[in-house]
């Protein structure tokens, strides 16, 4: 079977204890600018991700939650540092890659690996499989051709390929088998955190408990830590350990996933939550749906105060002014919401009674 252990020649993954961060994002950025006219003047900018913090401990799945559009793929992205980002600090065990040149940052590499959400796209249709699992060992380790041939057979085999098929092309697989494979070539240098990006998302439904399950065996067999990115709140609920609830390029909740689910804090992910198809129809008819009108803002030109302030059904005059911060809760929930702000409850003005979550919302199955 695969080695666990760090590939000869690669860069180690940086030790980090158990129980300790792994992943610490504090006040990311990611504008991309707005260029207008002839000259290609810079008139604004798209603030796809606002200022997020999160941490990610070693041997977790953060699951990442939002609509399309909230910036929750730029944030795993610029985690990973494919993007130059505008602001902000990554460290990946303990090691600061938030404005690592791209230069340093390729020792840094292997440490952490991304699976893709088209598996087609992402899949150059002219390599076969054993070219493809093969490439990342190429670029960054001195293993011999025969011992990358073993990896990258006993790659297939972790992910549940048939080792005869290392010579056929991507057109000749499923959807399902192509994900395996660009799981193996995400796996090939041993990583210790991955960024799962909607690795579901492109799959027909019966294949994708089949994907999810085999991210979990692999996370317990390795010892990996996920960020996984879904718009698919049962999926998350099934796979995450915490979740971060993301709108309009700002983390708007995050809470172990049982608090989460079982009671939403946040009006937006209450709205979310309710809109999850409930299988039982006496729960069904239950569902008290939250509708939220309007669309969602421009990232280029968020609104003041609370970014959901435009949609909230329980907004406030005080939303309008002033942009909530990011509040610890005791049960070490985080909620950014002017309504779990104590000087509002105290003084009992404006400050409305959090909604509870539904039977529905209390019901939401895996
Ligand atoms: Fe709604 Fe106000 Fe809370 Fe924003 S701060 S989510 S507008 S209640």
């Amino acid at each position: 079977m695969l080695d666990a252990a760090a590939t000869p020649g690669a860069a180690p993954a940086a030790e980090t204890p158990a129980g300790t961060p792994l992943v610490e994002v504090r006040g990311l950025k990611m504008h991309f600018p707005i260029h207008t006219g002839l000259l290609r003047r810079q008139t604004g900018a798209v603030k796809a991700v606002d200022g997020v913090d999160f941490t990610v401990m070693e041997g977790e799945t953060l699951g990442l939650v939002g609509e399309s559009g909230c910036g929750k793929s730029t944030t795993g992205r610029a985690v990973l540092r494919l993007y130059d980002i505008t602001e902000g600090s990554i460290r990946i065990g303990g090691t600061e890659i938030g404005h690592m040149s791209q230069g340093a940052l390729r020792k840094h590499r292997p440490t952490m690996q991304m699976v893709f959400q088209d598996p087609q796209a992402s899949l150059n249709p002219r390599m076969n499989v054993s070219q493809i699992i093969r490439e990342p060992l190429d670029e960054h380790t001195k293993l011999s051709s025969k011992e990358k041939d073993e990896k990258v057979l006993e790659l297939m085999d972790a992910v549940g390929l048939n080792r005869a098929f290392a010579r056929r092309f991507p057109h000749a697989f499923s959807g399902g088998q192509r994900q395996r494979i660009g799981i193996a070539r995400a796996l090939a240098l041993s990583p210790k955190f991955i960024v799962c990006d909607e690795p579901i998302a492109a799959l027909d439904v019966s294949i994708q408990a089949q994907v999810v399950n085999l991210l979990e065996d692999l996370q317990e067999q390795f010892g990996l830590t996920y960020l996984f990115i879904s718009h698919d709140l049962s999926m998350v609920r099934h796979i995450a350990t915490r979740v971060a609830v993301m709108y309009l390029g700002r983390i708007v909740e995050l809470a172990p996933r049982e608090a989460l689910y079982a009671e939403p804090l946040h009006p937006y992910t209450q709205a979310l939550l309710s809109a999850v198809p409930e299988p039982d129809p006496a729960l069904a008819r239950k569902v008290e749906r939250v509708i939220l009108k309007g669309d969602v803002p421009s990232p280029a030109n968020p609104p003041k105060g609370c970014n959901f302030c435009t949609r909230c059904p329980q907004v406030m005059e005080v939303c309008h002014e002033i942009d909530p911060a990011p509040r610890h809760l005791p049960d070490g929930r985080q909620v950014a919401c002017h309504l779990y702000d104590d000087t509002n409850k105290t003084a009992g003005e404006t400050a409305a009674e959090p909604s509870r979550p539904t039977e529905h919302q209390q019901g939401v199955s895996p």
